[in-house]
């Protein structure tokens, strides 16, 4: 073991041992990771960023521990769940990197961070413009040593403890006798976060994610009880109430993700959403994902339109900066990312679904390839990580300002090589031959209204962030975030290392 991974481990069982501590020792040391993450993050800065794009990155970081100490402060999150936590989510997926040397030398290449896995196409619910097209009628699933062989080469070949579920329902999946809690408890060193509608998490199936501990469901909502109920399905929100109760009971943290369109953004970009799912439900982080007009019956009417997408920006600001709340935007929060994650970016992933069709991105339809005939022809997830349409999006993603120093970065507030710069994403597809792996996708590409309309919605979104990525991340004035923290960083600069040294000996003591 070298030093590093000597003072990571040590990190982590102390980490392990905060968690489940005294709520005031718990505080205090949250304060001290908060400021040591604006040293680490912000101050060193090992990627050359815009500043502000670093202080993004620090208030995330501190969102989701304060997010985490408020669920032991509740007595939501088990003392078992809370070890798991910082041995898996912590010990190897925040602190152990895909980019290390010896990684990235023994591939020749940094690979993604994670991969995106819809094991079923089945749901229970048909929602209306679901981007998947699930329902019940969709029985496509992959098999059980399919899906354990994509977790198993990932994590083996990669060095990539972390998977996210999305589907279809996860815990629909079945092969056998075997469920989606089988395959969490045989990958135990791997963290997942699991897309839900949560209508499947009774008790049993609560206690069953405590007792692994590697696992954190994200419950789908589309507002209160009434949009929820409109989009999902009458007495479908009674149900995610009752899986948020199951939860708390076992000490699971949990999440809510949500679909803002142009129909119901304020609801969700609300202080009464934040109030409701955090302060009353217990929600630890929330993912939000703007309609993207691919899937079932798509429409660009439902997007949620460009003035609507930047106020939505400066609420999600004050959620994260001032509440310190997780709320992440998947694109909005572009800076965070440093831009685009998908076609397997370094630190980023792919998607593969219930056919075994890889894809660069859940909101990307096209294909060229497919992991059953990869392993077929004796491949593996490297073969898949060449895709011709892999390459040329990354080639972009680097053009666009990933590999670029500071100051060559264009704006990661329009991150989204689909939504945002959709005819790039559409040469990437022809020029590579991909193929769209159903009608919707295929339309797409070749319905000239619905390209003439991605394309001025891309030019609209840009004349509208543009101004506000010049000031705020490029002339480096931010938007006021770092200025109200300034304080707060001031006094806990002041009482750090006696926070610190505490904190080391109530840690012994326990
Ligand atoms: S293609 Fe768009 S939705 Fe997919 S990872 Fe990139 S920015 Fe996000």
């Amino acid at each position: 073991m070298n030093v590093q991974t000597r003072v990571k481990a040590g990190c982590v069982r102390q980490l392990a041992g905060v968690l489940a501590s005294r709520r005031i020792l718990r505080c205090a040391t949250v304060n001290v990771a908060a400021m040591a993450a604006h040293r680490r993050i912000v101050q060193r800065d090992g990627h050359d960023r815009p500043r502000q794009v670093q202080e993004d990155v620090r208030s995330y970081f501190v969102a989701l521990l304060r997010g985490l100490n408020r669920a032991a402060d509740r007595g939501i999150l088990s003392a078992h769940v809370a070890k798991r936590m910082a041995d898996v989510f912590i010990g190897n997926v925040l602190l152990r990197s895909t980019e290390d040397d010896d990684v990235v030398n023994s591939l020749g290449f940094a690979p993604p961070k994670f991969l995106l896995v819809s094991p079923t196409g089945r749901c229970n619910l048909r929602c209306k413009g679901c981007y998947a097209e699930s329902d019940p009628g969709n029985h496509a699933s992959l098999d059980f040593d399919t899906f354990d062989r994509i977790l198993t080469e990932k994590r083996e070949l990669w060095g990539s403890h972390f998977t996210v579920i999305s589907g279809g329902e996860p815990f629909l999946w079945r092969d056998g006798e075997r469920d989606l809690l089988d395959m969490v408890a045989k990958h135990d060193s791997d963290f997942f976060m699991v897309y839900t509608n949560g209508t499947q998490i009774d008790d049993d199936t609560a206690r069953r994610m405590a007792e692994l501990g590697n696992i954190s469901p994200a419950i789908s909502v589309e507002g209160f009880e009434e949009e929820t109920d409109a989009r999902r399905g009458r007495g479908t929100h009674r149900k995610v109430l009752t899986a948020f109760e199951n939860l708390r009971k076992h000490g699971v943290p949990f999440g809510v993700s949500a679909t803002p369109t142009k129909d119901n953004w304020e609801v969700i970009a609300s202080d009464e959403f934040v109030d409701y799912y955090f302060d009353r439900e217990g929600a630890v982080y929330c993912w939000l994902f703007q309609y993207m007009p691919i899937g079932r019956e798509q429409s660009l009417d439902l997007m949620v339109e460009p003035e609507n997408r930047v106020e939505m920006l400066r609420r999600m600001q004050g959620f994260v900066r001032e509440r310190e709340v997780f709320v992440a935007d998947f694109w909005n929060s572009g800076p965070t990312s440093s831009g685009c994650i998908c076609a397997g970016r370094r630190g980023g992933y792919f998607y593969i679904d219930w056919n075994g069709d890889i894809m660069p991105c859940g909101f990307v339809p096209y294909s060229t390839d497919n992991i059953h005939q990869i392993y077929r022809e004796g491949g593996d997830l490297n073969t898949a990580f060449d895709s011709p349409l892999f390459k040329r999006i990354r080639e972009w993603q680097d053009d666009y300002g990933f590999t670029q120093p500071a100051e060559g970065v264009s704006n990661w507030l329009c991150p989204c090589v689909i939504r945002d710069h959709f005819s790039s994403l559409k040469d990437a597809v022809v020029r590579s031959s991909a193929r769209p792996i159903n009608k919707e996708a295929a339309e797409a590409m070749t319905d000239p209204d619905y390209c003439r309309g991605m394309v001025e919605y891309g030019k609209s979104i840009k004349r509208m962030m543009d101004p506000i990525w010049e000031r705020e991340y490029v002339d480096g004035q931010g938007s006021g975030g770092s200025e109200q923290h300034a304080g707060a960083r001031a006094v806990l600069e002041r009482f750090a290392p006696r926070l610190q040294r505490k904190g080391n000996n109530d840690v012994r003591s326990h």
